[in-house]
């Protein structure tokens, strides 16, 4: 079956052709020609050679266009590809590349790979950097220390990731004691910037994490060195024990959850005695962890874990439920009933919808009876819009009817403003201060001055970590009438606070 074509469409593909010059117009013509006086077939039959050039011209002509179209997208990729390797403040090659590019590099190596090693400068606290001198004192402070390592004769590959204050490099073999010596001085001389007519210390941490052999892959080893920066007093180097910890950490993390679902945080009591009338006049609830497969562990362990992953919030949520039954158990039970002090995270001075949680508990149980432990920490957040904002979290949990302790006073800067500006019920007297004042003479004077403020601003005044009799009557001594220790007890379980209170109180 032959279909004739409209002349008014091929008319249309003819006018189109003159685009190739001469050819295309001599083309068009016979083209027309064909038209007027024959089907299109018949055409295709008696100009085979045009057709031809006309459609290599059409296949060469998309070939052009596809070509450009790939030149510039291969162009954007691989501008593309630059952005992302560099880190966007400093202008400086950041970590992904890193890790990208060294991993050829390391094993170019061979064998000597296992003296190559992962150096993380870390700025410490650089929050409060950012928040004192702004965002360009640190990124010309990592500007500063790239172009430094980058001169280093050990360094191979330089990176900066200025949005998490740190600086990362992979080294050539390099021996532990070299690299030592010249990361303290690099730290040494770094660390001192000059900010508009200041000159400003931003104290850095170093941690280094040798590859080894097989050699790690380099992401392992940009985070262990990490890990390892943030134990550094400047500097640390990653080892079996570090890695140990790494490793309960990261099991820790991945059972938490799983670990509140089936209870297995309890909550143990330890008595706070009144100095003068030796009675139990309250206590503190302190969390433990009696883990299925990690077995049983102190708080020492886990809190600051959940501190860094934001899990303390649920479990202190946990434990102030915990703590509040237990109160209404003693009630229930004719057990005598003592204020008990629960610990609160810093944490929870920016979490949204903690103060309409801690109503909700309030609505459910009762403050009474019920203190909460605040650390100096919970005000320690850099911006003083951030500080007033937590001022206003303390006072709205006080007008909810808890008493505030300010707990470890003391240990940290003691800001003296807080007492005034905090509705505080109890001073908790941090055990490092009661440990310094048995030695020297002037360290009871400030720890009697302390107690007199405490007293002054209507606050109790308890002391913590009172293990011996000679340090009770030392704190009998200089006024404080409250104490809390292993002299009078050790936190002990629920049953056994009990029976302690039976006894006691
Ligand atoms: P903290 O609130 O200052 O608690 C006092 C710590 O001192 C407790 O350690 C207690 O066992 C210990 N202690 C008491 N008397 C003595 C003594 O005479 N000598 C010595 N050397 N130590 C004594 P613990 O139970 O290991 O708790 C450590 C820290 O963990 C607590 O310090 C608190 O900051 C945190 N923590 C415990 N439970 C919780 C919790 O439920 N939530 C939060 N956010 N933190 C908690
Ligand atoms: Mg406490
Ligand atoms: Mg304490």
């Amino acid at each position: 079956m032959r279909k004739v074509i409209g002349g008014k469409s091929i008319g249309g593909l003819a006018a189109m052709l003159p685009v190739f010059g001469a050819a295309g117009t001599c083309f068009a013509q016979r083209t027309q020609r064909a038209i007027s006086d024959a089907p299109l077939v018949s055409f295709f039959y008696e100009e085979p050679l045009w057709i031809f050039c006309g459609m290599l011209a059409a296949l060469l002509l998309g070939a052009v266009a596809f070509w450009r179209c790939w030149r510039q997208w291969r162009s954007k990729e691989r501008r593309l590809r630059e952005l992302l390797a560099h880190d966007r403040y400093t202008g400086l090659r950041n970590v992904t590349w890193l890790e990208q590019t060294g991993d050829a590099l390391v094993r170019a190596h061979g064998g000597e790979a296992a003296r190559m090693a992962v150096v993380v400068i870390k700025v410490v606290q650089p929050s409060i950097i950012t928040a004192t001198y702004g965002r360009e004192a640190l990124v010309t402070l990592f500007q500063r220390l790239g172009e430094r390592l980058t001169g280093e004769s050990w360094a191979a590959l330089v990176a900066t990731r200025t949005n998490a204050a740190g600086a990362a490099c992979l080294t050539h073999p390099v021996e532990r004691e070299d690299l030592q010596v010249a990361l303290r001085r690099i730290l040494a001389d770094s660390e001192y910037l000059q900010v508009g007519h200041m000159l400003v210390r931003i104290p850095l941490e170093a941690g280094v994490c040798y590859l080894g052999a097989p050699p790690m892959d380099l992401n392992t080893a940009i985070n262990n060195a990490g890990l390892a920066a943030q134990e550094a007093q400047p500097l640390c180097f990653f080892n079996s024990a570090l890695q140990r910890e790494t490793l309960l950490r990261s099991r820790m993390e991945s059972l938490q959850q799983r670990a509140l679902e089936r209870r297995e945080f309890h909550i143990w009591y330890q008595p706070k005695y009144d100095l003068v009338t030796r009675k139990c006049v309250g206590a503190e609830a302190l969390v433990r962890w009696q883990s299925t497969e990690l077995g049983f562990l102190p708080p020492g362990k886990f809190i600051s874990l959940f501190e860094s992953n934001g899990f303390i919030t649920q479990l202190d949520f946990y434990n102030l439920e915990h703590v509040m039954q237990f109160q209404r158990d003693c009630k229930a039970k004719g057990l005598p009933v003592v204020p008990i002090s629960v610990n609160q995270s810093r944490l929870h001075m920016r979490e949204k919808g903690y103060l309409h949680h801690m109503r909700a508990l309030v609505d459910r149980y009762t403050t009474e009876g019920i203190e909460l432990e605040l650390t100096e920490t919970a005000f320690d957040f850099g911006s003083e819009a951030i500080r007033e904002h937590s001022l206003a979290v303390v006072t709205a949990l006080h007008a909810m009817g808890f008493a505030i302790d300010m707990d470890d006073f003391g240990s940290g800067y003691s800001d003296l403003s807080l007492l005034n500006q905090l509705p505080l019920d109890v001073m908790k007297i941090d055990r490092s201060l009661l440990l310094a004042s048995e030695g020297s003479e002037r360290m009871r004077i400030v720890l009697k001055m302390m107690i007199d403020l405490g007293h002054s601003l209507g606050m109790r005044v308890i002391c913590e970590g009172i293990e011996t009799e000679a340090q009770e009557e030392l704190l009998r001594a200089v006024g404080c009438e409250y104490g809390q220790g292993f002299l009078y007890g050790r936190p002990m379980q629920r049953a056994d606070f009990e029976a302690f209170l039976r006894a006691h109180a």
